[in-house]
This record gives C-alpha cells, structure tokens and sequence, in this order.
C-alpha cells in the first residue's frame, strides 16, 4: 500500500468525508501528513487507537498559550548542528527530519518533515565533537526516524561511531518497525551490528500497530542480537485506559520489546486533545502495577518544558502545587519548575 500524504488521499482512502476536507487544509498547511501503508492497513475506522495517531483534525488549529515550538528543549542544548548534549554521558544525534508516518502529537512537530538529513560534513562535525569529549558513552540516533537512511548510510554511520573510542553504546529512536516494517532488511539489520551495544527503542502507542509484518520485523532485530526497548506517549483517546496499555505492553514483550518509557504527552503545539493530566497519568500506572509484571512495566516520564530534561512522574520529583491542576517539578539537577495540566 502506498503511504497517504495529503488530505485528498485521505478522502480517497475512506479516512477523511469529502465534506470535512476543505476544513482540514490549513492543518495540512501547518503540519505535514504522512499514514505509511503498514499504519493504512493497521487502521479499521478513523477514530481508533491508530487512525487517531495519523489522521488530522481540526482540534490541532487550537493553539493553548502554554504550547511551545520545541517543548522539550533541544535547542537550548545544541552544541553542533544536530546534536543536543543535555546529560553528561549521552547525546542524541538528529540524522534527519524525515519520518515514514507524521504523527499528530509529534513533539518535534514544528521540525519534522522538512527534506533533508544532516549531511556528510555536518555528520562529521558533530561525531568530532563526541571524539573529544570522552565522557560521552552513548551516541542515541533520532530525527525524525533514522531508519529512513538507505542501509548504506547507516552501515556507515555505525561504522563511524563505533570507530570512537570512548563510545560503548549506540542506541537508536525509531517507529520504522511497526509503522514501515519492510524497510528492516538483513541489509539494514546487519549494517547495524559494530563491536557496541545497540539498543533499539521502539516507539508505539497501541497494540493494533503490531501487525505481522512487524513481528517479523522485530523477530529479525532480536535475532541479531539487538536490545528491544520502548516509549510510548499517553494518548487521550488512544491509549488512556488501563485494558489498553495492558494489551499494549504484553504485546510489546510478546516480540520481546521491554516497555521503557510511558511519556506525557508534551506541550507541542495543537496537541492538547491527546494530552491527559499528570493525575490521570499516575492513577493509571497505579492501576497497572500489580496486575502486570514488573518487565512489563514503563517508566512514567515528563519531560519538563523548556530544556530542563525528563524525570519520572513521582512524589520524588513531581509534586501538587497549590492550585488544581497545577504542579512543581524537580529537575535531574535540582531546579524547581511549575507546570499546569490542560484545561477542561
Ligand atoms: C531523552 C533524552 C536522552 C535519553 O535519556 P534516557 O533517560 O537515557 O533514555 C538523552 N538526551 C536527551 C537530550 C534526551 O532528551
Ligand atoms: S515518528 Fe517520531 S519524530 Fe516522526 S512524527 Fe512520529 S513522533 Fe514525530
């Protein structure tokens, strides 16, 4: 199936009513669509746990004021084109802006997209700066979706890293997987192996996205002796309830993927109808502890707005601030933040 990128091939595939389009065109001008055709065929009605996940809609027009282009900070961090060096010991490494689904909730929403991968020289500049700086033990790859290089590039990237001394792990964020399974070749998956641990953190929010071309997928990753581990964003509306993530997360270690991360939902632009209150979020890991093993457990994580990185989402770090709704967050380094869950 080809991937849908335009509300014309929405209405075309079923997804969108005709009568619906023309409203949608200014969420099309301001936010790049993209349903790749694994993700097409996941989709039985618009409004499920998937077809939420990449078909537009009008809610993403409204802007909260508390909204930002770059939620998480990686900006602020950003010593060398492409590379945000917030903790000590890893960096993470945009290879690309592209992706093979554009998700609506997608924190990187104002970024993704565009055309273009970090080139050859920028690579090369940015990789300098990890060989210099021997604390960095951790290269993690992300984008935009790495896994959208040609095996090529990426047998060659690999390379270069794990031609860094200092470096032990490389660790790469992607959704390519379940959302674009075909493109894990034995060529991709080869290219992939160095003398460093490589960890794979998959990205998927609901078990529908496992479909059979996935598990392959996943089964040859594993095979090759690649640590599988997760994130998932809490999504209103598509994975907000304890059956779902208890279905997500025995699916992901069916195909031996530990969950890692549960994220919430961050402060990206048009983006406040999938975002759940920091309680709702803890009520539901409570409720999961105890019916699910430990291995099948995440991390309820947030990333606090601004730059300041992500702490769990625990009286250690996040506590109620005075208001209803309103939250003092701790960073990794001790400073205080206020945070204030969405209206409704
Ligand atoms: C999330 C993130 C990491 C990885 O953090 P872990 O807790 O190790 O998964 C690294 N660098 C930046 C800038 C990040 O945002
Ligand atoms: S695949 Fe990742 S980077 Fe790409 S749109 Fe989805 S969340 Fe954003």
């Amino acid at each position: 199936m080809k991937a849908a990128v335009s509300v014309d091939d929405l209405v075309r595939e079923g997804l969108v009513d005709a009568a619906e389009a023309p409203a949608l065109l200014p969420v099309e001008a301001e936010f790049r669509i993209r349903v790749s055709g694994a993700m097409r065929g996941a989709i039985s009605a618009p409004d499920d746990g998937v077809g939420r996940q990449f078909i537009p809609s009008l809610q993403e027009l409204d802007v909260k004021p508390e909204e930002m282009g770059d939620p998480i900070g990686d900006d602020a961090h950003s010593p060398v084109k492409g590379l945000t060096h917030r903790y000590p010991d890893r960096v993470i490494l945009h290879v690309t802006k592209t992706c093979e689904v554009y998700c609506r909730f997608c924190f990187r929403r104002e970024t993704v997209g565009d055309d273009g991968h970090l080139t050859e020289a920028e690579v090369i500049a940015a990789l300098d700066y990890v060989a210099v700086n021997p604390a960095i033990r951790e290269v993690i790859l992300t984008g935009g979706d790495p896994l959208v290089l040609s095996a090529r590039r990426i047998r060659g990237l690999v390379e270069r890293i794990a031609a860094i001394p200092g470096v032990e792990t490389l660790r790469i964020h992607t959704r390519v997987p379940v959302v674009a399974p075909e493109r894990v070749t034995d060529e991709l998956v080869s290219g992939l192996g160095s003398r460093l641990t490589t960890v794979l953190v998959l990205h998927a929010n609901h078990a529908a996205e496992f479909t059979e071309s996935a598990r392959v997928a996943l089964r040859r990753l594993d095979g090759a002796g690649i640590m599988l581990l997760s994130q998932s964003v809490l999504l209103r509306g598509v994975n907000d309830s304890v059956e779902t993530l208890e279905h997500l997360f025995r699916e992901m270690l069916r195909c031996r993927v530990k969950p890692y991360y549960l994220h919430h939902c961050d402060l990206a632009k048009g983006v406040s109808h999938f975002r759940t209150t920091i309680g709702e979020g803890v009520a539901l890991m409570k409720a999961l502890r105890g019916r699910l093993a430990g291995v099948l457990l995440p991390t309820y994580v947030i990333d606090i707005p601004g730059g300041f990185g992500k702490v769990p989402v625990n009286a250690d770090y996040v506590t109620p601030a005075d208001a209803p709704g309103a939250w003092r967050i701790t960073d990794w380094q001790g400073g205080v933040h206020d945070y204030r869950d969405p209206n409704r």
